[in-house]
């Protein structure tokens, strides 16, 4: 007899963040088939051809240039991390936060324990949101170099959804330690990997995550690439700066 599988309390990720550190940007993984493990998530496309935000199922692309598209069903992704977004609890954040910090206290209140994985979906009002993205690679830089001059977008009062999860940090190899959140305006019009942000009300819907699947990518470039380095610190500077 099989074990039913958790699928609405599971962490889907098409291959190991690792990879995408060491500058493996292009894998086989399709948006539809990425569908297949989740209506809600965040992660990128290959060539690193902008920022990806899933939410209800629909599929956005933010660009380079802060543009937002969205991508069809066949366009690939070396890196994303979705789930089926069913919420646990929520939390009504009447007068907002005022930046990351004060959002991570936040959420560290209401989690049950640092060591499960989390859904988070955020909802708001925004005095400012600070987003960036990052402009197609033609040649495998690690992404540490790439994100250095990468673009910065800053938009003010806006209304929008932050996506994304909290991972705990032992798990740094396969998925962005911390929280990681993307956000998508409610005019669809703006977004990208969340930077900084001041909140003036939110709605905090939460989601433990007690398994994980994770695929491993069968390209050439992932199966001879040399993944022994520690990629912690490159993925701190990659993605919370
Ligand atoms: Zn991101």
């Amino acid at each position: 007899m099989q074990q039913p599988v958790h699928e609405h309390d599971t962490l889907y990720l098409s291959a190991p963040v690792n990879a995408l550190v060491e500058g493996i940007y292009r894998q086989n993984t399709t948006l539809g088939q990425l569908r297949e493990h989740g209506d809600f998530g965040l992660g990128t496309f290959n060539d690193l051809d902008g920022e990806l935000v899933l939410l209800g199922g629909s599929a956005y692309q933010v660009t380079g240039t802060g543009e937002v598209r969205r991508p069809a069903d066949d366009v690939l992704t070396p890196f994303a991390c979705v789930c089926f977004f069913r919420e646990l609890t929520f939390e009504d954040v009447v007068s907002g936060f005022a930046d990351m910090a004060a959002l991570m206290s936040l959420l560290e209140r209401s989690f049950p324990s640092p060591n499960m994985m989390y859904a988070l979906r955020i909802d708001g009002d925004f005095e400012f949101v600070r987003t960036r993205s990052v402009p197609r690679q033609d040649y495998y830089r690690p992404l540490v170099e790439v994100t250095k001059d990468q673009p910065v977008f800053e938009m003010h009062s806006l209304s929008g959804t932050l996506a994304g999860f909290y991972t705990p940090r032992f798990m740094a190899s396969m998925s962005v330690p911390g929280v990681h959140l993307h956000f998508i305006s409610e005019d669809r019009a703006f977004g990208g990997h969340l930077l900084q942000c001041r909140a003036v009300r939110a709605r905090i819907g939460i989601q433990i995550l007690r398994s994980l699947r994770m695929d491993l990518p069968v390209t050439l470039d992932y199966m001879t690439a040399d993944l022994q380095r520690d990629t912690e610190k490159d993925l701190e500077m990659a993605e919370k700066e």
